[in-house]
C-alpha cells in the first residue's frame, strides 16, 4: 500500500518570521505518518533552520528543496549540493517542476542527472512532469509512455527507483483558477504509472507515488485524492496558509 504524500510547495514566497510562524501552526496538528506522509519545499536559504525546528518542535513534516544541482561538489557557482541537502537532514527535493523547464531551461536530461544526483545521495526526488502526452484522449487506450519519463529517469538504477515521486502538474493547470477534471487527472496517472512499469517493472511502478499539482485548493482535494493511482498533491498557493494545507493534508487519510 502506498502512503499518500503531500508537500506544500512554497515557491519564492515567506520570510523567515513568517516561515516560524506556519510550523508552529502546524505544531500538533499533522497525522499520523504512517497514514499520511507531510512535506514542505521551500527556498533553501530556509531549509537548514526548517530541519532544526521541526525536530525541536516534534512536527513530523519533511523538508525539502525546490531544486537540486547534479554534482554532490565542485566549482558550480550558484548550486545546491545534494550532499549538502542530505548533510542538513533534507529529505529531498522537487525536481524538473514546469517553472523551472519553462523559465531556467531544464530538461530532460538535467532533470536525469538531479534524479541519479538524489538518490546517490539518499533523498527523494520529487520529479515533476506536465507533457503535452498526458491530456485526456477518451479513445487512446494504448496510452503511449511519457518521454519526460522515459528520458528524465532512464539512468535510474532499477533498485532505487521506488523511492522516486512523480508529480503531474499539467502546465496549464499551475496557478490557474481551476484544476482539470478528475477525468484528466485520472488518466494521467494511468498514463504515468504505465510508463514507469514499461520504464522499470510493474511491481515497482505500483511502489511508486504519483502526486497530482496545479490549483489543487482545499474544495477539490478530497476528490482528487480519493482517484486510484494518485497519491498525493504537491500544492503551490494553497499550502502558504497553514489553515488550508492542514485541511487537504487529512483529506489524504
Ligand atoms: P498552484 O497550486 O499554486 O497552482 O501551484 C502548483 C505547483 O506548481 C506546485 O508545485
Amino acid at each position: 500500500e502506498r502512503v499518500p504524500l503531500v508537500i506544500g510547495n512554497w515557491k519564492t514566497n515567506k520570510k523567515v518570521a513568517e516561515v516560524y510562524d506556519f510550523l508552529q501552526e502546524i505544531q500538533g496538528k499533522l497525522p499520523d505518518p504512517k497514514k499520511v506522509e507531510v512535506g514542505i519545499a521551500a527556498q533553501d536559504i530556509y531549509l537548514h533552520e526548517m530541519v532544526k525546528r521541526s525536530k525541536e518542535l516534534d512536527i513530523p513534516v519533511s523538508v525539502f528543496a525546490e531544486n537540486v544541482h547534479w554534482a554532490d561538489e565542485g566549482s558550480y557557482t550558484g548550486e545546491t549540493s545534494p550532499a549538502a541537502l542530505a548533510d542538513i537532514d533534507v529529505s529531498g527535493s522537487i525536481v524538473g517542476h514546469y517553472e523551472r523547464r519553462k523559465m531556467f531551461k531544464e530538461t530532460n536530461g538535467s532533470v536525469g542527472l538531479k534524479v541519479t544526483a538524489t538518490l546517490r545521495n539518499g533523498l527523494v526526488p520529487i520529479v515533476a512532469i506536465a507533457e503535452d502526452a498526458t491530456h485526456y484522449n477518451p479513445d487512446d487506450e494504448d496510452m503511449a509512455p511519457l518521454t519526460e519519463i522515459a528520458v528524465g529517469l532512464a539512468g535510474v538504477d532499477k533498485a532505487k527507483a521506488e523511492n522516486i515521486v512523480i508529480a503531474y502538474e499539467p502546465a496549464w493547470a499551475i496557478g490557474a483558477s481551476e484544476a482539470p477534471s478528475l477525468e484528466i487527472i485520472e488518466h494521467a496517472g494511468k498514463v504515468i504509472r504505465k510508463s514507469l512499469a514499461i520504464l522499470f517493472t510493474q511491481e515497482v511502478a505500483d511502489k511508486i507515488r504519483i502526486q497530482y499539482g496545479g490549483s489543487a485548493t482545499p474544495e477539490n482535494s478530497k476528490e482528487i485524492l480519493g482517484l486510484e493511482d494518485i497519491d498525493g498533491l504537491l500544492i503551490g498557493r494553497a499550502s502558504l496558509e497553514p489553515a488550508a494545507f492542514l485541511s487537504m493534508v487529512n483529506d489524504a487519510i
